[in-house]
């Protein structure tokens, strides 16, 4: 159903070794709370044209080294329950560990894509070593080397065959489909009950393949869309245990699983940190944004406070400074359908197709008033724009020399074209092509 793989294994079998190589980068966010930086646990990648989101889930719950802990047990089942394929890594170099037998009997008893990653076979001996993990119960076993990259190759070629492979040209439904994220505890549950309050609009529950998933097909104002995983959302407090390993699974696979994330904060707390990596992700994805701040009844106001909040807001997400604020309270009932309106319009702004010659009467006048600079006595010319058939908008600029456009020069184009096409809430590429 969806493109989520997460990697498990006990410590140091070279997780996070594998992870980096997939992510290119380990990123770093700040840590609200204590301030200082840690890591992220998640990111986007793709193999051959198929996009996925890989989890190191060895960041979550830091167990120790041999013994196997409730937690850890709570985490593998929530990591498998909400991914669609398992990377389980073992270490060639240390052979078989009691504490992968541990590991082992909680996944035996899904029914899921595992694959053994046997890691650090850098040498023969060690590839030749991986075999006595097949004593572990599965059959597909990965000789890589998350360090030189050897291996690896082959084994994204069959995770891959257990994912979808969206081209990137795929229509949508139709009817968007509409996540709300967020932390915990800043009002989803209340959201999504108010609005499924309305009884009278609901068309029909539709059940999702994943465990827990219920869609819900919403009727309201002549527009349709689809809640995701409502389900989720109205059971509360499922587990109380690893919460935010937990919230950041089920953010994820939200985030896949929609056109438009509605991003719920809690507006005593303002926006986190980690709330805008997980706004980085949905732009990569390119999924249509909204973001609530939430509780706006808790804050004290004079006439100077939603312009300063939505100030330091704007600043905080910037670049994405395109993505629409909207300041609520689900207890009073305060622009919570407004909410709903927005998205669907970020929707609609996503459909959007630009005729060309729109988009060159536009653009032309636009970059005559102001041309791309000369590189090193190339004059540079854009001859003509063109929207692609993606499923996010997406607009070629052809050109005598596209490798000399400069970045600023690229956000110029981004920004008038969104000041001349409504765009709001959409994240749009922009490709510079020989012509
Ligand atoms: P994690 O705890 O499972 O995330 O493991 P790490 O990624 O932190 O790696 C643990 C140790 O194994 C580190 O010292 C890595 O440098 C080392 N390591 C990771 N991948 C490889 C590999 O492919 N080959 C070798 N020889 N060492 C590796
Ligand atoms: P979730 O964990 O994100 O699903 O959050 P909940 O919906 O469970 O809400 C957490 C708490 O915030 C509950 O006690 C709600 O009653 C409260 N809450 C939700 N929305 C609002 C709001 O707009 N204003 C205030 N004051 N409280 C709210």
């Amino acid at each position: 159903m969806g493109n989520i793989v997460a990697i498990v294994g006990r410590p140091n079998v070279g997780k996070s070794t594998f992870f980096n190589r997939l992510i290119g980068e380990r990123k770093a966010i700040m840590d609200d709370e204590s301030g200082v930086t840690r890591d992220r646990h998640y990111g986007k990648t793709e193999w051959n044209g198929t996009p996925f989101t890989v989890v190191d889930t060895g960041g979550y719950v830091v167990g120790s080294e041999d013994v196997f802990e409730a937690a850890i047990r709570r985490q593998v089942e929530i990591a498998i329950e909400e991914s669609d394929v398992v990377l389980f890594m073992v270490d060639t170099q240390s052979g078989l560990h009691p504490l992968d037998e541990e590991f082992a009997k909680v996944l035996r008893r899904y029914d899921k894509p595992i694959m053994v990653v046997a890691n650090k076979a850098e040498t023969l001996d060690r590839t030749q070593q991986a075999a006595e993990f097949y004593t572990l119960g599965f059959d597909k076993i990965f000789p890589i080397s998350a360090q030189t990259g050897s291996g690896t190759g082959d084994l994204l070629d069959e995770v891959v065959k257990h994912l979808t492979p969206t081209s990137g040209i795929a229509p949508d439904e139709g009817i968007p489909r509409i996540a709300i994220i967020g932390k915990p505890n800043v009002g989803k549950s209340s959201f999504v009950n108010l609005l499924l309050g309305e009884e009278r609009n609901i068309v029909t529950d539709i059940a999702g393949t994943t465990r827990d998933a219920i869609d819900t097909h919403y009727k309201s104002f002549g527009k349709e869309f689809i809640l995701t995983d409502t389900a989720g959302l109205r059971r509360k407090n499922r587990i109380k245990d690893s919460i935010e390993f937990y919230s950041v699974m089920r953010t994820l696979r939200a985030i896949e699983q929609s056109d438009v994330c509605i991003m719920m904060v809690d507006a005593q707390e303002g926006i986190t940190s980690q709330d805008i990596s997980i706004l980085r992700l949905a732009e990569k994805d390119g999924k249509g944004m909204v973001l609530m701040v939430n509780k706006w009844d808790l804050i004290e106001k004079d006439h100077m406070t939603y312009k300063r909040y939505l100030d330091v807001i704007r600043q905080k997400i910037s670049p994405m400074d395109y993505i629409p604020v909207l300041f609520t309270s689900v207890l009073n009932k305060q622009r919570v359908f407004q909410t709903i309106e927005t998205a669907i319009r970020v929707y609609e702004n996503k459909q959007q197709r630009v005729p060309t010659s729109k988009l060159n009467e536009v653009m032309q006048q636009v970059i005559a008033h102001y041309p791309p600079p000369a590189y090193r006595g190339h004059h540079i010319k854009i001859k003509y724009i063109t929207q692609l058939p993606t499923r996010v908008p997406s607009f070629a600029f052809f050109c005598n020399h596209p490798k000399y456009i400069p970045e600023t020069y690229r956000r110029y184009l981004e920004n008038q074209l969104r000041k001349h096409f409504d765009f709001e809430g959409v994240p749009i590429r922009l490709y510079f092509r020989e012509k």
